[in-house]
């Protein structure tokens, strides 16, 4: 696939000239935030609908704060960029968007300014999956104590990404981690429900997870459904217990879990709430699905 004409950079460039130094503190300590968003394509309508904006802005200004960044780049601000961007790349297909607050300067490590944002955004292609094959990973969540998942922080994605690569060595698809004291956390940038006697459960947020967006509107659309969601910590040993299990995530969208360490889900990948869940959440973000408006952003493309 060919890259896009223009990135964002503080301003529309060229895609080649969207580049940082190597000097700067987001290179050397990871010292950016960041967002990924979807927008997907209504060829009958000829929007892009971008899936949740607000929601994903709004935890970005959070991110910023807490790095105390000394200038906060606005929700506005990325919205009105992402839109110009979109635009001027002529997108006609789904895109994946990465929105990254960072400190483009050089110098100490305590430094808090000066911030950049970058955006860019890539077509992609449909990634869903029948099923996972996914290991209980050796490696520990970081907790909230030292790295805070709750943070969209570049740096805490070597976390979840020496997990995936183990999982990947050992011949699992994907891995799903504990926190430190053992409780079920989250997978490496997905969060984690298993579906148990009819009761859907996912950790809370107490167990070091991102306060994900997507765990957030499927806890809506179970309930809208009459599903019981229970938010809780949940133990190693219970996921033994689970008849179907999924991660989501905004790039994963609903990702049915065929087995855990080896064991099969027994009502098999995608289990029937997931299924329903799949189902649903890929007609609400196409626009087919006209319900929850609010969580679509139409963007016209010129
Ligand atoms: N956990 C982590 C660590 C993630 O990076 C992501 C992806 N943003 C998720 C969970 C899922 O969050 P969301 O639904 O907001 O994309």
């Amino acid at each position: 696939m060919s890259n896009p004409t223009h990135a964002w950079l503080d301003g529309l460039v060229k895609w080649e000239d969207a580049t940082c130094h190597v000097s700067s503190l987001a290179f050397k300590y990871g010292a950016a935030v960041f967002e990924g968003v979807r927008a997907y394509w209504d060829g009958e309508r000829q929007v892009l609908n971008v899936w949740q904006l607000d929601e994903h802005l709004k935890r970005l200004e959070y991110s910023q704060r807490f790095m105390r960044y000394e200038r906060i780049i606005t929700a506005e601000e990325c919205r009105d960029a992402i839109i110009e961007l979109l635009k001027a790349n002529g997108f006609r297909s789904n895109v994946h968007i990465t929105v990254t607050a960072f400190l483009s300067g050089p110098g100490q490590p305590f430094l808090c300014a000066p911030v950049s944002l970058a955006v860019t955004a890539m077509a992609r292609g449909d990634y869903s999956t029948d099923g996972l094959d996914v290991q209980v990973s050796s490696w520990r969540r970081s907790p909230d104590s030292s790295l805070p998942q709750r943070v969209k922080a570049t740096g805490n994605y070597l976390n979840g990404r020496l997990a995936s690569v183990q999982a990947k060595a050992d011949g699992y698809d994907t891995a799903l981690m504990l926190t430190q004291s053992g409780k079920v956390s989250e997978g490496p940038a997905m969060c984690f429900f298993m579906v148990r006697d009819g009761v859907a459960v996912t950790a809370d947020k107490q167990s070091d997870i991102l306060e994900s967006i997507t765990r957030a509107t499927v806890i809506t659309l179970l309930e809208e459904a009459g599903v019981p969601v229970e938010e809780r910590p949940i133990d190693r040993s219970e996921l033994a217990a689970a008849d179907e299990a999924f991660f989501c995530g905004t790039a994963w969208e609903i990702a049915p879990v065929r087995s855990i360490d080896r064991l099969m889900l027994p009502k098999g990948s995608p289990g029937p709430i997931t299924e329903f869940l799949k189902t649903r959440f890929a007609a609400l973000t196409t626009g087919v699905d006209d319900g929850h408006p609010e969580w679509r952003t139409e963007v016209e493309i010129p």
